[in-house]
C-alpha cells in the first residue's frame, strides 16, 4: 500500500477523540460512578468517592475565584503526592486557570525562574518535602511575606505573585491555609463556576509543565484540556481499564506520569488512584498494592528494580496486580521479564512519550505477542501519527534507525512565552521533533534506540547537561566544564562533570556538589566528579562527550545492560 515501506505510522481508530474539558470529564465520571471509590492518599488516611472528589474539587475551585483569580490566570503547585494536588488540579481546571507544574525537588534558583518565566499570580504549597523547607526558601525568595496582607504580596524577586496557599490548617503570615479554601466560595462563585463550564473550551491551554531545557533553563510545555483528557484516556484503553480497577501511583504528580498517565486514566474509566506516599518508597508501594488489592501499577524502570529487590518482596501477596505501565527511559527486558513473572503482572504494557505530547505516543497492547512486549515500545497510540526521519530530515525506511517525530491531537500549543524555543522542537507541519533516535519494524513496533538530544535520564528524571554546566559556571573556581550521563545500575543513568578549575584554583569534588545543594535539584547535582586539564575534542573543536563516558565506563568498570 501507499508509503507501508516508510516509517510512518498512524494510529487509525474506530473510537473517535473526546472533545470536552477536564472540568467535564470528572462531572461525567461523578455522575456514573459518584458512589465508587475514586481516591485513596494512604500517608494522609484519605479516601474519597467519585461524588465527594467532586464536591469537594467544587469547592476549592469557587473558593480560587473568590480569590480573584480569572480564568487564564496561572496557579503554580510545589508539592509532593498529596490529595491536595488532585484537589488543585481539577479545581483549577473548573477555574479555568493555568496549572504550573513545579518539581517537588526544585530549589531557589529554579522556582524563582519557573515562578517568574510564566507569571504566577498564585502558588498552592506543601510547607516541607524531605529535606526542602519550602516556607523557608519562599520567605528567602519574598522576605516580603512577613509583612504582606494575604493576597497582596508584592515582592522584588517575585513580582507576578499574589498568594501563597499552604497545604494543611495552618498557614504563616501573608499566606493562606488551603484547608480555608473551600470555605472562600460563596453561592455566586458556584453559579459561575456553571457558566465557566459553558464557556471553556478544550482548547484552552490548562496546564505547563516544566521539562528542562537543552539549551539552559527549563522550558514550560504548554497543554490543552484536549491533549490530556484524550491521551489519559487512551493510556488507559490500552491496558484495558475499567472501573473496577485500582492503580498503585508511585510517580510524581508533577510530571505527566502522575498527572495525566495516572490520575487523568483513572478519572476517565472510573478507576481507583491509590497513592502509596508523598514520593516513592518501594515499601510502601508493596503495602499499598496488597492492602487496597491493586490491580495496577505504574513506574520507572528503576521504581520497579526496587520494589523487585525490596527485602519485604513476596509474589503471594501481590495476586490482584494485572496491569500498569513501564515507561519514561529504556526499559530493560529482564526486569519486563520479572515483573510479568514475579509482579503477577500478565498485562503490563510499555509506554514511551514525552511532556510536549501529552505524553504518550506509542504503548503496547495487553494482547501483544509475550516477546514484542518485553522488547519494544508497542505500536502507535490511537490517533497520532508518527515518522522517523534521517538528518535531512527524510522519512527513513522500515527498519532505519533516525529521529522519532510526533503529530496529531497530542502535540502540546507549545512553550510558554517561547516562540524561539517552539519553533525549534515543532516544524511548519505539525511535527514535534523528539530528539529521540527509534526504529519502527514491518509491524509497527517501534524501538527506542538512542538520542540526538544532550539529555540524561537519572532514575526517570531528566537532566539536561547544558543547565548544569550553565549553573557550575557560576562558580568562581570553575574555568570550563562538561557534564554527561553514565550508565549506573540503580539509576540507569548517573550526572558525570568532568571540570577544568582556574589556574591555581584548588576546589575539591565536594566543594563542587556543596555549591550546588540548596541551589539546583538534588538528582542533578553531579555524582561523578573528575578535574581535568582539557576535554577530548573533535578536530572542529566539539567536545566528544562519547569519548568522556566511555572512559568513565571503563574506570567505573559499569556493565551495560539490554533495554527496549
Ligand atoms: P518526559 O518529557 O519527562 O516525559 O521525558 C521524555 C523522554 O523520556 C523521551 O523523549 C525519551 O527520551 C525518554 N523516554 C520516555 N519513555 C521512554 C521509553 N519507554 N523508552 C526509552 N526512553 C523513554
Amino acid at each position: 500500500m501507499f508509503g507501508s515501506d516508510l516509517s510512518y505510522v498512524q494510529g487509525a481508530d474506530a473510537e473517535g477523540l473526546k472533545y470536552i474539558t477536564v472540568g467535564r470529564l470528572l462531572d461525567a465520571t461523578a455522575a456514573a460512578y459518584g458512589d465508587r471509590e475514586a481516591l485513596v492518599v494512604r500517608h494522609q488516611d484519605v479516601r474519597l468517592t467519585y461524588a465527594e472528589l467532586k464536591t469537594r474539587v467544587d469547592a476549592c475551585a469557587a473558593g480560587l475565584l473568590a480569590l480573584g483569580l480569572e480564568p487564564g490566570d496561572r496557579i503554580g503547585i510545589w508539592s509532593p503526592n498529596r490529595v491536595e494536588w488532585v484537589l488543585t488540579q481539577f479545581a483549577s481546571a473548573k477555574a479555568g486557570l493555568v496549572l504550573v507544574n513545579i518539581n517537588p525537588a526544585y530549589r531557589l534558583a529554579e522556582l524563582e525562574y519557573a515562578l517568574n518565566k510564566v507569571e504566577c499570580k498564585a502558588l498552592v504549597t506543601a510547607s516541607r518535602f524531605k529535606t526542602s523547607d519550602y516556607l523557608e526558601m519562599l520567605r528567602t525568595l519574598a522576605p516580603e511575606l512577613a509583612t504582606a496582607r494575604p493576597g497582596v504580596l508584592c515582592a522584588e524577586r517575585l513580582p507576578h505573585l499574589r498568594r501563597v496557599i499552604v497545604m494543611g490548617d495552618d498557614a504563616g503570615p501573608g499566606m493562606l491555609a488551603f484547608d480555608a479554601l473551600a470555605a472562600l466560595g460563596s453561592p455566586a462563585e458556584l453559579a459561575r463556576l456553571a457558566e465557566l463550564a459553558a464557556i471553556l473550551q478544550p482548547d484552552d491551554a490548562i496546564n505547563v509543565q516544566f521539562t528542562s531545557g537543552t539549551t539552559g533553563m527549563p522550558k514550560g510545555a504548554t497543554l490543552t484540556h484536549f491533549n490530556v483528557v484524550n491521551n489519559g484516556y487512551f493510556v488507559g484503553r490500552a491496558m484495558r481499564f475499567g472501573p473496577e480497577d485500582r492503580l498503585c501511583i508511585p510517580v510524581p504528580l508533577y510530571h505527566c506520569f502522575g498527572m495525566v498517565m495516572s490520575v487523568l486514566t483513572c478519572v476517565s474509566h472510573g478507576a481507583c488512584m491509590v497513592f502509596p506516599a508523598e514520593a516513592f518508597e518501594p515499601g510502601a508501594v508493596l503495602e499499598a498494592v496488597a492492602a487496597e488489592r491493586c490491580t495496577a501499577l505504574h513506574g520507572v524502570p528503576t521504581m520497579f528494580i526496587a520494589v523487585l529487590d525490596h527485602p519485604d518482596f513476596a509474589s503471594d501477596a501481590l495476586g490482584t496486580l494485572r496491569t500498569g505501565i513501564m515507561a519514561g527511559a529504556p526499559c530493560p527486558i529482564e526486569v519486563m521479564k520479572r515483573v510479568i513473572s514475579e509482579l503477577n503482572m500478565a498485562e503490563v504494557t510499555i509506554a514511551y512519550g514525552m511532556t510536549e505530547t501529552s505524553p504518550v505516543s506509542f504503548q503496547s497492547s495487553t494482547d501483544d505477542p509475550i516477546e514484542r512486549r518485553v522488547s519494544t515500545i508497542g505500536r502507535i497510540h490511537p490517533h497520532v501519527e508518527v515518522k522517523i526521519i534521517d538528518a535531512e530530515g527524510r522519512t527513513v525506511p522500515r527498519g532505519v534507525k533516525g529521529e522519532l517525530c510526533t503529530r496529531g491531537y497530542s502535540v502540546m500549543l507549545g512553550y510558554w512565552n517561547d516562540a524561539e524555543r517552539t519553533r525549534e522542537a515543532i516544524d511548519a507541519a505539525g511535527w514535534m521533533h523528539t530528539g529521540d533516535l527509534a526504529i519502527i519494524d514491518a509491524e509497527g513496533y517501534c524501538n527506542i534506540v538512542g538520542r540526538v538530544k544532550d539529555m540524561i535520564i537519572r532514575g526517570g528524571e531528566n537532566v539536561y547537561p547544558r543547565e548544569i554546566e550553565e549553573f557550575l559556571y557560576r562558580h568562581p573556581d570553575i574555568q570550563d566544564v562538561a557534564v554527561f550521563g553514565v550508565p549506573d545500575r540503580r539509576f540507569g543513568e548517573q550526572v558525570a562533570a568532568w571540570v577544568k578549575l582556574k589556574p591555581g584554583a584548588t576546589a575539591s569534588a565536594d566543594d563542587i556538589k556543596t555549591f550546588c545543594q540548596g541551589q539546583i535539584a538534588h538528582y542533578k547535582i553531579p555524582f561523578h566528579i573528575r578535574f581535568v586539564d582539557g576535554f577530548p575534542m573533535t578536530v572542529t573543536g566539539k567536545i566528544q562527550k562519547f569519548v568522556m563516558r566511555e572512559t568513565m565506563v571503563e574506570e567505573l568498570d559499569i556493565e551495560i545492560t539490554r533495554t527496549a
